[in-house]
């Protein structure tokens, strides 16, 4: 028996699971992962909590998850409180409980693209009807008037910004967002899972949230925080918002292990900040070289760098494989994406593509 053989929901016949190709590779820059594994102090610490935890896991855990949403609004800062912030397993699982809420049946998510693209994945799970609508902004940038006309026209239930964008790069300009915000009848998500590496200058949404009480800006512990494998995703919002997203949530979604995991890594987050300046510094420097040899390159705010262009990327992206070097055909056609590593990553990486475009 296969699936559709099954009584499934009609809108998700024929359609495949999305995920990146989880290959064992030795250089895997693919999934805009942090390359830096926790520090010893850090795994130590993280053992330890765990184990006092691990003692009390017959009970269910901390249903509102209060004391990560107290570090989680601590870190953002902002005047931000834990009524303002929301915490789940990924942020995926935040944009699914936002639009649960806030989309479904009948109603519309509007997004950018190219983008990331589980928002329109996710729309269609929770029966949000997607709309999607061309950046036309150089360098895949979005015009603010043709934003804000787009908004004016389709008046989705729901916008998503992503900024910095996946898998372009570069940030919004905050009048950008605010003008989004301003112009939307319903709820105006800022996807900044990137948020910490943009490049020097260019604010958060955060600082938008005290003027539209409708704008929810969405982070996630996967990328600057290193924690991609505990799963841990969050936002900040109008306190309205996060007690409308308590009609949506399971109960207990958050488990006390995932609860201290976050936690604790948040204590550290000095520790992993610098590795985020690092990281920065890295991708400056990528960006640069690809320039130099001749690569379009789109600006970055992110830990990732679109590169082209390829008159057949598949071919490229395969050449790469073979030499152990995995990265991500995504994006416009011609266009690779490649997660920013390690020195000696981005070192393979570089010896990869010189020999696979013959420059
Ligand atoms: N938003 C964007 C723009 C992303 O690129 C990703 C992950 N690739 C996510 C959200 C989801 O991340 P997570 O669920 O790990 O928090």
């Amino acid at each position: 028996m296969g699936v559709e053989d099954l009584p499934l929901r009609e809108d998700l016949r024929g359609r495949s699971p999305y995920g990146a190709p989880q290959l064992d590779v030795p250089v895997a820059l693919n999934t805009n992962e942090n390359p830096y594994a926790p520090s010893p102090e850090l795994a130590a610490a993280l053992a330890r909590n765990v184990e006092q935890t691990a003692a009390g896991l017959n009970r269910y855990p901390d249903r509102d998850a209060t004391r990560l949403r107290a570090a989680l609004a601590d870190y953002l800062g902002h005047g931000l409180d834990p009524g303002r912030v929301w915490a789940a397993n990924g942020s995926n699982e935040v944009l699914q409980q936002i639009l649960q809420a806030f989309g479904g049946p009948g109603r519309t998510a509007l997004g950018f693209e190219p983008s990331y693209s589980m928002h329109p994945v996710i729309s269609r799970v929770t029966c949000t009807d997607w709309v999607p609508v061309d950046r036309t902004g150089t360098d895949f940038g979005l015009d603010a008037g043709a934003a804000v006309d787009a908004v004016r026209r389709h008046r989705p239930d729901v916008v998503f910004l992503t900024s910095p964008n996946n898998p372009t790069g570069a940030s919004l300009p905050l009048e950008t967002v605010a003008a989004v915000a301003a112009a939307a009848p319903g709820m105006v998500v800022v996807d900044e899972a990137y948020a910490e590496f943009r490049r020097e200058g260019t604010p958060s949404a955060l600082t938008l949230l005290a003027e539209h009480p409708r704008l929810i800006v969405s982070r996630t512990m996967s990328k600057a925080f290193a924690l991609a494998g505990a799963r841990v995703g969050y936002l900040a919002a109008h306190p309205a918002v996060v007690d409308a997203l308590q009609l949506v949530r399971l109960p207990y979604h958050l488990s006390a292990i995932t609860q201290v995991v976050a936690a604790t890594a948040l204590e550290f987050a000095d520790e992993l900040l610098g590795q985020v300046k690092q990281l920065r510094q890295e991708r400056d420097s990528l960006v640069e070289w690809l320039r130099g040899h001749g690569f379009a390159v789109a600006a970055s705010d992110a830990n990732f760098v679109l590169f082209g262009d390829f008159a057949d990327r598949s071919a490229v992206w395969r050449g790469m494989l073979e030499r152990g070097v995995l990265v991500r055909e995504v994006g416009p056609p011609h266009t690779l994406r490649v997660t920013v590593g390690t020195p000696e990553e981005m070192s393979a990486f570089r010896t990869a593509l010189l020999e696979v475009t013959a420059r």
